[in-house]
């Protein structure tokens, strides 16, 4: 059963972004981590090459519990 967050509107996924590959280089990489794009301050997926290479652009984002399945919100 999913737990529904009283904050669900700060944790919306990118429009663009899949839960199995990087946004930025649409490498599938099992290695994937979810951080804020601070541009859109939507959530993304990326790979660690990404996130060295990118790393002003975005934010790391783990202060929330996360469950299950990335992305199936
Ligand atoms: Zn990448």
């Amino acid at each position: 059963m999913p737990i529904i967050y009283d904050d669900e509107k700060s944790y919306r996924f990118h429009k663009s972004d899949s839960a199995d590959k990087c946004f930025a280089c649409n490498e599938n990489s099992d290695r994937l981590l979810v951080v804020r794009q601070i541009k859109s301050m939507m959530l993304v997926h990326l790979c660690h090459s990404c996130i060295a290479n990118n790393f002003s652009d975005y934010l790391l984002d783990n202060t929330r519990p996360w469950l299950g399945e990335k992305g199936n919100l």
